[in-house]
């Protein structure tokens, strides 16, 4: 209680004196009433007044709590900063600073954190003269990152001089992955081309008159060119699927006339290599959400492969199931596709890579075979689009297995009209 309240308690008390001489009694019961009564209206005065001070004085608050805050800021920046006084030792190193150069940097002189000496430099000399720097730098352990370090003086009272570094790691991946990609599409390109450009020149020269020879390279002047026209056909796909990956598909796929119209496009293929394609399904399959043009592609390109490299004379089974399953929507019903062959199977060590653009196991083989080396980058990207899940199984020498799994479509509400997704 603060003095005001025994002030009003005292003064309380004298009332109810004098109301007990007044009336002539002895009313003590009175006179404490009246001292509580008055204590607690000063109580409560005091209480409203001390409010009315906080509200009146709010910036010297904020004015304490502003370092906390700034340093707070800091910390939580997904960005490196490393804050060096004016002699050189480190005041502040952000989360994201201790993670580039390690835990207890702070009150450290700066030449014994920072390892890289063209970083070093750079801060010094900003130190010194005050003048900003920029540079780029890369480390190598334990993962090779690429940075960009920016170094600036700040402030006056004292001036401390500041390093940012931004993380162009995934930029540069980004940028070397575009390069590869550009050099792989173009000797893919060139090497039909050349064989064209060849067999061109020879009916020109010395093969000129000879019939047989012109059929012969007619003939593989029209392999080569189908060659580049798949490859430009799936470069153009995958690209069109890349752009169109963020957007989820909306339509309502019945999957199971998918993969038999997959599987009736091949089946002259199929036939040529003697290869028996069935297809298994149970009698109510949920339709799933998706796109039926991209789906017949995905199966297409799983089938095809199949045949490819499954066994001449051999077997390719294609078997529809519901599952219960995770996807990147949450848990819930998944349709399961697997499209199994018993050809000569893929080494272990390559499945995680089958995936990426261009990589074959056995490049020739693919060739012959009339692989572009996109199809299961196609199929990768159509799965991501749908928000499904593949996976791939393989036994060397006893086949190999790959599944799909969508997520069910949600429940038609009835009223509600299908969509065709056909159109
Ligand atoms: P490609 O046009 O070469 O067939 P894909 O991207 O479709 O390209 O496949 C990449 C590689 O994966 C193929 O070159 C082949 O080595 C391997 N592969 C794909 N499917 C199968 C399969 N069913 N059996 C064995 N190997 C396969």
């Amino acid at each position: 209680m603060d003095r005001k309240a025994w002030l009003a308690i005292s003064s309380g008390l004298v009332a109810g004196a004098f109301v007990s001489v007044w009336a002539g009694t002895l009313a003590p019961w009175l006179s404490l009433g009246l001292a509580l009564l008055c204590a607690l209206a000063a109580a409560l005065a005091g209480r409203r007044a001390r409010l009315e001070r906080a509200a009146s004085a709010p910036k010297a608050s904020l004015e304490q709590a502003q370092p906390a805050a700034a340093r707070d800021i800091l910390e939580h920046l997904a960005a490196p900063v490393l804050l060096i006084d004016a002699s050189g030792r480190v005041v502040l190193a952000n989360r994201a600073m201790r993670a580039v150069i390690g835990l207890d940097a702070e009150k450290k002189p700066v030449a014994a954190v920072l390892r890289t000496p063209s970083v070093l430099e750079a801060v010094e000399r900003t130190r010194i003269s005050g003048e900003p720097s920029s540079i780029a730098f890369t480390v190598h352990v334990p993962v090779e990152r690429h940075y960009e370090a920016h170094v600036a003086r700040v402030g006056n009272q004292p001036p401390l001089t500041a390093l940012l570094l931004y993380d162009l790691t995934a930029v540069r991946r980004a940028e070397e992955a575009r390069a590869d990609f550009v050099a792989n599409a173009s000797h893919e390109l060139r090497t039909p081309l050349a064989a064209v450009s060849g067999f061109i020149d020879t009916l020109k020269g010395h093969a000129k008159d000879d019939a047989e020879a012109r059929e012969k390279f007619l003939e593989i002047m029209s392999v080569e060119a189908g060659r580049m026209r798949r490859l430009i056909d799936d470069l153009l796909s995958l690209t069109r699927i890349e752009q169109n990956e963020h957007v989820p598909p909306s339509g309502r796929v019945d999957l199971e006339s998918v993969v038999r119209d997959a599987a009736a496009a091949l089946s002259p293929l199929a036939a040529a290599d003697n290869v028996e394609v069935s297809i298994e399904a149970p009698a109510a399959l949920p339709a799933v959400t998706g796109q039926r043009d991209e789906l017949i592609q995905l199966f297409q390109n799983l089938i095809h492969n199949a045949i490819k490299y499954g066994r001449r004379g051999g077997h390719v089974w294609l078997t529809l199931s519901t599952a219960a399953g995770q996807s990147r929507r949450g848990s819930g019903a998944m349709v399961t596709v697997s499209v199994k062959d018993d050809g000569e199977g893929i080494p272990r060590e390559a499945i995680p890579r089958l995936t990426e653009r261009f990589y074959r196991v056995d490049v020739k083989r693919s060739r012959e075979r009339g692989g572009t080396g996109l199809g299961l980058a196609i199929v990768k990207h159509i799965v991501s689009r749908h928000q499904g899940r593949l996976t791939i199984e393989s036994q060397p020498g006893q086949g190999s297995n790959f599944t799909v799994m969508l997520p069910a479509a949600p429940a038609e509400q009835a009223g509600t009209p299908a969509v065709t997704e056909a159109l």
